[in-house]
């Protein structure tokens, strides 16, 4: 008898209708035999109408609190599914992290999880049981709630696929797979049908939403074949996995683009050791990110300028640390709030060369102009204006035979 994961997504079980739905492919799995454990996001919107609430009761919610608040949404979606699944006629019951256990680490809203004790799970599966368990959240040593990031349903499925040694673990979601880019920004995005986990890792994190990039690092440090799927129509998705087998010739897999990006530029800083240091300590303590950071050459050996990408939420933030910090002098500060970061990203290109020159040159010939380069062994991207992004997803799908 196999063991399967099923994870449903916030659109997946927005209403009542698609709870229906999906309690209907839960029923399908069970009927051919197999032991399914289910987890569940909250209904879509629930969680960041959660996240609004919090901020009109404070801009400085208490962290253990916020996420306390954050994963009730979980409970209501799961509860209503095991609802159903009784109401159908099959046993089944909701399960809160906190319940089974799943054990974090780490700071509130961005733990991760350690370690999930699966022998209630497994006695109760053993039973004939459906297990409907709440994604995004766990518990710690404190033994008060945790969160696991936004999005963070995904890593639950797969750690629970690890620690229930699961043989099967199925995303669904609100599109057939993972696409060659968002299929909702570009009508010629194409269904991968085979992706590595490297692949999947960096277009997750260079902003392609479908799977939470943390849950991809978990799929791959832990050897656990994935699959993406729609749940509202029947069709085969995409398997995330480190298998080589069947794997296309493809140079580039897929396109990313991120939203909310910020460049600064310093200009006029000291040209001498420790200068960038001084500058992006106080933004580490503030747990501020920073992403692409380029350093011009400096043309009188004493002054340079430094160019570096943040969320736009922290350019506020940025800017004040920048003007307080005493250690750096210069001579402007300035933002650019509306620009994007594009990547290409293809195992493929490791062993091909002049990609560099393509993607650079299919941008120029839409005239686009690329502010900052950032490059890995299977990835390049480039920050341009916001208002170029569809353009250059465009030129670059038909120029690396993606449409
Ligand atoms: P869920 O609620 O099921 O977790 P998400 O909204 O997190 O779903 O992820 C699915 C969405 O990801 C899709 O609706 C799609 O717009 C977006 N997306 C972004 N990039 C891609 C891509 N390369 N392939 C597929 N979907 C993508
Ligand atoms: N409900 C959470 C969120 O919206 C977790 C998830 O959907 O995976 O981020
Ligand atoms: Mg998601």
């Amino acid at each position: 008898m196999k063991t399967v994961v099923l994870k449903f997504g916030g659109t997946s079980v927005g209403s009542i209708d698609r709870i229906k739905k999906v309690c209907k492919i839960i029923a399908s799995y069970k009927k051919k035999k197999n032991k399914v454990v289910v987890i569940s996001s909250a209904m879509s919107g629930v969680t960041n109408d959660l996240i609004n609430k919090s901020k009109l009761i404070s801009n400085n919610f208490e962290k253990a609190e916020y996420d306390a608040l954050l994963s009730t949404g979980e409970q209501v979606s799961c509860a209503l599914i095991a609802g159903r699944l009784n109401h159908i006629g099959f046993k089944s019951r909701s399960w809160q992290s906190w319940q089974i256990p799943i054990i974090t680490e780490g700071p509130y809203s961005s733990g991760r999880i350690k370690r999930v004790i699966v022998k209630n799970l497994k006695d109760y599966l053993k039973n004939g049981g459906i297990p409907i368990i709440t994604g995004f959240q766990g518990v710690n040593n404190k033994f008060r709630l945790t969160t696991i990031g936004r999005s963070g349903s995904d890593a639950t499925a797969i750690m629970l696929a690890k620690f229930i040694k699961a043989d099967e673990c199925i995303i669904y979601t609100d599109v057939e797979g993972v696409y060659t880019t968002d299929p909702r920004n570009y009508k010629k995005a194409k269904k991968i049908e085979k992706i590595f986990y490297d692949e999947m890792l960096e277009m997750a994190s260079l902003g392609s939403k479908v799977m939470q990039p943390t849950s991809v690092q978990d799929a791959k440090l832990n050897n656990i074949d994935i699959n993406v799927k729609s749940s509202f129509i029947l069709k085969s998705g995409t398997l995330i996995t480190g298998s080589k087998k069947a794997f296309s010739d493809q140079i580039i897999t897929g396109i990313s683009s991120t939203k909310n990006d910020a460049k600064i530029t310093i200009v006029g800083v000291k040209d001498r050791p420790g200068v960038a240091a001084s500058i992006f300590k106080p933004l580490s303590k503030n747990l501020i990110n920073v992403d692409m950071v380029v350093q011009n050459i400096s043309l009188n050996g004493k002054e340079t300028d430094l160019t570096f990408t943040i969320k736009s939420d922290d350019l506020q933030k940025t800017e004040k640390l920048i003007k307080q910090n005493k250690k750096i002098s210069f001579k402007k500060l300035s933002f650019d709030k509306d620009v994007s970061k594009v990547s290409i990203i293809g195992v493929g290109m490791i062993t091909a060369p002049g990609i560099t020159y393509r993607m650079f040159q299919a941008l120029a010939s839409k005239k686009i102009n690329i502010l900052v380069i950032s490059t890995s062994e299977i990835k390049i991207s480039v920050l341009i204006s916001t208002k170029h992004v569809k353009k250059a997803i465009s030129v670059l799908h038909k120029e690396f035979n993606l449409d």
